[in-house]
């Protein structure tokens, strides 16, 4: 500003909002923040307690004056620049808080105003100044709340008069304003207040009125307006109040006594009859908003684009509920990272201090944020919240997966304990799942209550996956353990009753330890049968206690017989070697041919009887050869495994397998054999016989000596 503009220091100094090169000033936040703190007890920027007045009106027609009286600003006005003839042309903004009225020439405002000085030069005159007059009447319009349209008395009627020219400009850039929201039922409306100078009363207040307010009409019916708007009136868009003043030179107390009753008027509360302010005048925008949305709205007059002012305030708004949602978030994270880590371990001092510093940046949010356009104030808030609930998700998180860890923990201890009232495992089991899972949905539930956890479902499905994974291997490590004890029980008997029944074998011998394989399965897994069918008492099947479904039941029954049968085939042939089945031949040879239906030893008196004895003995003792080579039934059948194939037939189909002999247990425990009954291959019982033959041989050699050396001697 230059030195002879004959602007007064403080906050009713006057700054340049947009200057003669339409530019926008830039420092008008700072401007902001110095009105402000410059006012006595409203330093809250946050504040929608302000108003914007403008005025309007030809050049040299005493408004700079007016205003300067009216409000105590200090805007340039001719008097003062009578060397140069002209004010500084652009818009003039300037903060006052004190305002003439008929109490005192300084009376306190209300609320802050603010006062838009436009100054121009005759729109008539040039055309680069008319795109000016365009320009600020549009954005006089778009900001503020009063619009002053300063005229001579003298003016009233004539139409070519400048001030109904700048008014057709005002009603067409309001239409360009507000036309499009009209539809929507927006109730914003400015107030046209005409101020009538040197208005010396020879004509009624009344009838310079009707002639403006004809002229008004008349201007309204003649424009050109679009589609959406031909049946709107002017009131639509504008109150219109009149008033006049007397002559500043000629009357200068009535001029006086005139601006301080229009000052009354000014400094009432919108509620208050005869205000001239009203609710929807104003624009929802607090104060550190209207900077920015003033210059957002010029920067769309200046390049000519469509000035939305709904669209211009929710821009601003989002602009500025996202700064203050980032301020409010930077301080809760600041906050947080200070704090947590001596908070993590503990729920209640955990949910207390994020509930504070949630609390807090929330507040914080609203007090500054709600006074921006609704829709975005809320949304914003909605981010945040989800903002800072993302942030809690991450300690809340570690403090829930240290709570899954201890439960967990605490699960497989409690279910692996002895317990004194020893319910069953699966009772236990039970039990204790239904504990943590509570224990765990209780806590949740609290972090929900207290508004620190939205989304609970998916957290409470996986720690639920985990318990069950958990309570499946709990089951499963029992499950085994029930295996693994029934095979140590049935290996060891079948392997002492095979054993003794091989070492004395019988013709029946495989019917004797089928019978007894059968019952030593049946003995140990008796706790565990079920009747099938109650009318039934041979269709039994197994239930293990833990609640496994029948097919898993079956399939661990399975795995037990399986094993039986492995232990069966395993004794077998780990018994039957071929010099232990040459032995137990030999024997048994040796029982018939060595002792008589008494079992003295026989004296043999000739070769005849000894080649007898021998026949039958050796008779006797390959009768068993053939039960001990093959096992077969008395019925003379081989006998098959009954869980050979278990897990489908898909061995069957494998013929390239058949031929080979193959034992073996799965990773389940399954048996597998295609050749239980072949104990022996052809190979393996020449051997045997070759064997025995040669030592039977040498028995009755030894007998036939025995007779020999009787007769010799
Ligand atoms: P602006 O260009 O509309 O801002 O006009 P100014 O406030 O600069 O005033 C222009 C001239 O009009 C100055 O010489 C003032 O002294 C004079 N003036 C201001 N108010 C009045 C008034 O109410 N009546 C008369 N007759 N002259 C006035
Ligand atoms: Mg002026």
């Amino acid at each position: 500003m230059s030195d002879d503009n004959n602007q007064q220091q403080g906050s009713n100094e006057a700054i340049q909002l947009i200057d003669e090169k339409k530019h926008f000033a830039k420092d008008t936040i700072a401007y902001f923040s110095k009105c402000l703190s410059s006012t006595n007890g409203k330093d809250d920027e946050t504040t929608s307690d302000y108003h914007v007045i403008s005025v309007f009106g030809s050049q040299s027609s005493g408004k700079s004056t007016l205003l300067n009286i009216l409000f105590n600003t200090s805007f340039d006005t001719m008097d003062a620049q009578i060397k140069r003839q002209q004010t500084t042309k652009g818009i003039w903004l300037s903060h006052t808080h004190t305002i003439n009225t008929t109490n005192s020439s300084q009376t306190p405002t209300l609320s802050d105003m603010f006062i838009l000085d436009v100054e121009g030069s005759d729109g008539s005159e040039r055309g680069e100044d008319q795109d000016f007059e365009r320009k600020a009447a549009l954005f006089a319009i778009a900001v503020s709340e009063v619009l002053l349209v300063n005229m001579w008395e003298q003016q009233i009627g004539l139409y070519q008069g400048n001030n109904m020219a700048l008014l057709k400009t005002v009603f067409e850039v309001n239409l360009s304003l507000f036309g499009k929201t009209v539809k929507s039922k927006s109730d914003h409306k400015v107030l046209l207040l005409f101020v009538i100078r040197d208005h010396v009363r020879v004509t009624p207040m009344d009838s310079l009125k009707e002639t403006l307010v004809n002229e008004l009409e008349k201007i309204w019916t003649e424009l050109s307006k679009p589609d959406e708007c031909k049946d709107t009136t002017l009131y639509d868009f504008f109150d219109l109040e009149f008033i006049g003043l007397g002559h500043k030179l000629l009357q200068y107390d009535q001029f006086v006594k005139d601006v301080k009753q229009l000052g009354d008027s000014f400094n009432k509360l919108p509620v208050e009859d005869g205000s001239l302010f009203k609710e929807n005048y104003h624009h929802p925008l607090p104060l550190e908003g209207w900077s920015m949305y003033a210059e957002n709205c010029w920067e769309q007059i200046e390049n000519n684009k469509d000035l939305d002012l709904p669209t211009q305030q929710i821009l601003v708004a989002r602009f500025k509920t996202d700064e203050i949602l980032n301020e409010c978030f930077v301080k809760l994270i600041t906050e947080y990272n200070l704090e947590i880590n001596s908070m993590v371990k503990d729920m209640d001092l955990l949910t207390s201090f994020l509930q504070k510093i949630k609390n807090l940046a929330v507040q914080e949010y609203d007090q500054h944020a709600s006074r921006y356009n609704q829709v975005v104030y809320q949304e914003k808030r909605t981010e945040l919240l989800n903002k800072i609930d993302s942030k809690f998700l991450e300690t809340i998180n570690t403090f829930l997966e240290d709570l899954s860890t201890d439960l967990l923990l605490t699960f497989e201890s409690n279910v692996n304990a002895k317990d004194p009232s020893s319910p069953s495992f699966i009772e236990k089991l039970n039990s204790n799942k239904t504990i943590i899972i509570g224990k765990f949905s209780s806590v949740l539930l609290n972090f929900q209550n207290l508004d620190l956890l939205s989304e609970t479902d998916g957290i409470s499905d996986i720690f639920r996956e985990r318990v069950m994974e958990s309570y499946d291997k709990l089951r499963e490590k029992e499950l085994n353990s029930i295996i693994s004890k029934s095979n140590k029980t049935i290996s060891n008997k079948i392997k002492e009753m095979t054993i003794f029944n091989l070492s004395h074998p019988s013709l029946k011998v495989w019917d004797i330890i089928l019978a007894n394989f059968e019952s030593i399965n049946e003995s140990t897994l008796k706790k565990y049968r079920v009747k099938k069918d109650v009318n039934n008492d041979d269709d039994m099947d197994y239930d293990f206690r833990l609640g496994l479904s029948e097919e898993d039941n079956r399939l661990a029954y399975k795995r037990i017989r399986s094993h039986a049968w492995y232990s069966l085939s395993t004794t077998v042939r780990d018994y039957l070697k071929e010099d232990t089945v040459v032995s137990i031949l030999r024997d048994r040879f040796e029982n018939k041919f060595r002792y008589d239906h008494n079992d003295a030893p026989r004296l043999w008196t000739n070769e005849d009887e000894i080649d007898q004895a021998f026949a039958l003995a050796k008779e006797h003792a390959l009768e068993v050869f053939t039960v001990l080579s093959l096992a077969k039934t008395s019925y003379n059948i081989e006998i098959i495994p009954d869980v050979s194939s278990p897990l489908g037939n898909e061995s069957d189909d494998d013929d390239d397998n058949d031929d080979e002999e193959k034992e073996y247990e799965d990773e389940l425990g399954i048996y597998h054999t295609n050749r239980f009954a072949h104990i022996f291959n052809e190979l393996q019982k020449e051997k045997i016989l070759s064997q025995f033959r040669r030592q039977i041989n040498l028995t009755v050699l030894d007998a036939k000596r025995s007779i020999i050396t009787t007769t010799t001697h």
